[in-house]
């Protein structure tokens, strides 16, 4: 039987009368599987509850951030303690430095941080630095790709703007979109003819090294490295967005986990521990041209901002001190919901690719290998609806979108991972 979501209805019916659409960024409106959005009252370990008083377990941690669950008392005590000391100073604090240096110390060849305040800030710094770094204008991203919402980058994106079905969005003018060439992931020749198409013009190459916006995709052997050559033998940087995947598919990242460095990387959701934080990072002889050391201009009043940084700090310190048990143990419970998935799903004769990397993973509706955007276009969102709205009514949350991750964190026991089985058995069998 289905919930009652009779308040959240009530307040989403008066939110779409002074918020767009409703709702402060577009997939949490629900809309592409036809329902209401359910508006959250409280949220602690791996449970949120919703304000018509519903218990949900969370497989979304805040799409990504929450990797220790919600209410991890490291990161409130560190919270709770800055508050008393100043929320904001626009001014520098010693926090900034001590995230700058934990971040240097584990993700592999990065050497300076500079902190923002989204991951969309610090996508939109990468690549203003790489074209002030070469003094070249175009970049190339990949089709199904998502770094933010600044313009350049919302050319042919993943995420929500795959899910609502907006190929380029209005507002983008045809000359930002020119300069940005899109290639398609897993795919080196497509990139090759890219650089070829314009010698000498391409700044950089941005990447999710996994990605997690057209749902989850690895990258297939060989990939990344190709793009580090590539890059190399056309003289533009190589900038990999890690705001998912940073300190998510192993400490290091997936610079750590694939043994490939980037010129310059991107980090957000996790750093900030659940405050609003994002980075450009990288090696010193590019980030060095960032004002006030350079002149590539970047600013942002709550940049460092001190609790934020607190928070941030509190979790990768944990994630730091606790790596040996965490990542293992993620990669266990992923082998297990990911694998009863694919189980779950075959028993009830429904036809799904389930791609998981590490605490991450996408059940996509199709029967065939799902490697880049076309194939995972393919999916049958109209199972997908079923699927999710047969989960919500289980109190299960998931990303409302074909196009999305589910999430894993520290906080979800094996009972909760066989609770997901169980509704999804009962979700496939809706579907079939
Ligand atoms: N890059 C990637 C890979 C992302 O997944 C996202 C957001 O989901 C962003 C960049 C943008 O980050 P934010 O939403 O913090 O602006």
């Amino acid at each position: 039987m289905a919930l009652d979501h009779s308040r959240s209805t009530e307040v989403f019916g008066h939110a779409r009368t002074v918020i767009p659409g409703g709702v402060n960024s577009p997939v949490r409106a629900f809309s592409n599987v036809g329902i209401d959005p359910v508006f959250y009252d409280r949220a602690q370990g791996a449970q949120v509850w919703d304000i018509d008083g519903n218990a949900y377990l969370d497989f979304i941690c805040s799409w990504g951030p929450m990797i220790f669950g919600h209410g991890d008392p490291e990161i409130l005590d560190a919270v709770r303690c800055q508050l008393d000391r100043g929320v904001s100073f626009g001014a520098p604090c010693e926090a900034e430095v001590r995230l700058a240096d934990l971040i240097c110390s584990v993700a592999p060849g990065v050497e300076e941080v500079r902190m923002v305040s989204s991951g969309t800030e610090a996508t939109m710094t990468a690549i203003r630095l790489a074209r002030g770094c070469t003094g070249r204008d175009k970049i190339i991203k990949f089709q199904g790709n998502y770094h933010g919402h600044s313009d350049s980058l919302l050319v042919s994106a993943g995420s929500g703007v795959a899910t609502l079905g907006i190929p380029d969005t209005p507002g983008v003018t045809a000359a930002t979109a020119s300069d940005t060439m899109v290639a398609t992931y897993n795919n080196l020749d497509s990139v090759r003819s890219l650089f070829e198409a314009a010698p000498d013009q391409v700044a950089c190459v941005i990447v999710e090294p996994v990605s997690g916006n057209m749902g989850v995709v690895a990258p297939q052997e060989g990939f990344l490295r190709g793009l580090r050559d590539l890059c190399d033998q056309f003289g533009a940087l190589l900038i990999m967005d890690e705001v998912i995947t940073g300190f998510r598919v192993a400490l290091g990242g997936a610079q750590q986990l694939f043994g490939v460095s980037a010129d310059l990387c991107t980090y957000g959701k996790i750093i900030g521990g659940g405050f609003p934080v994002g980075c450009v990072a990288g090696r010193e002889r590019f980030m060095s041209n960032l004002a006030p050391a350079g002149s590539v201009y970047q600013a942002g009043t709550l940049s460092g901002n001190p609790v934020a940084m607190e928070a941030g700090l509190a979790q990768i310190r944990k994630l730091a001190r606790e790596a040996d048990r965490l990542y293992p143990q993620l990669q266990r419970k992923s082998d297990v919901l990911f694998g009863g998935l694919r189980d779950a799903a075959s028993q009830a004769g429904v036809q799904v690719q389930v791609n998981a990397l590490g605490s991450v993973g996408t059940v996509f509706f199709t029967p065939d290998p799902v490697v880049d955007w076309q194939t995972a276009a393919r999916s049958d969102r109209d199972a997908f609806a079923v699927y999710f709205r047969a989960m919500l009514d289980q109190g299960l949350l998931i990303a409302p979108s074909q196009f999305e991750a589910v999430f894993l964190s520290d906080a979800h026991t094996d009972q909760h991972l066989q609770a997901f089985l169980a509704a999804a058995r009962t979700a496939f069998a809706q579907v079939a």
